[in-house]
């Protein structure tokens, strides 16, 4: 069986960036995604398409494929009265935030001064090149409820509560 739209892949990987640091890494068998329904950063999604159990690959990934490039515009300063006063706002912890659109999106805190916050809205890994080192452990067809659902079930899936 090839990798193809509505199967479900499971993986083992490692992805690191260009000075060889482990960004992630999955080899125990626990990491599936429903393939074709952009579960995965298209990068990855369209390099594993045709390949089959136990094939193994190396792919390199532009940001553009990935996470996006880094944008300036996403830094902003939040008056420090926005965040909760029981909570000390460090650099590097994220909060949920809303964009003007109305879009839910994670913002990691860049810069803390005494009367406002710099949140950076960019993706942790936008501007990152990809370099993934994959597996290809086992390829099924996804479930009719999968597909409604547009991802995998099962023990290491998506549960719902
Ligand atoms: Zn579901």
């Amino acid at each position: 069986m090839q990798i193809a739209d509505n199967r479900v892949v499971t993986l083992a990987y490692t992805l690191k960036d260009n000075d060889d640091n482990i960004l992630d890494q999955s080899d125990d068998g626990s990491f599936c995604y429903l393939h074709g329904a952009r579960n995965i950063i298209p990068g990855l999604e369209n390099a594993l398409a045709g390949k089959v159990a136990g094939d193994e690959l190396s792919v390199s990934i532009p940001p553009e494929e990935a996470y996006g490039v880094r944008d300036e515009a996403r830094i902003q300063a939040v008056p420090r009265e926005m965040f909760p006063d029981d909570v000390e706002i460090e650099v590097g912890m994220q909060f949920h935030a809303q964009n003007p659109d109305g879009h839910a999106l994670m913002v990691t805190v860049a810069k803390v001064e005494d009367d406002s916050v710099m949140v950076d809205g960019n993706h942790p890994l936008a501007s990152v090149q990809l370099n993934f080192e994959v597996r290809v452990m086992d390829i099924r067809d996804a479930t009719a409820e999968e597909l409604e659902h547009g991802h995998v079930h099962g023990p290491h899936g998506h549960h719902h509560g």
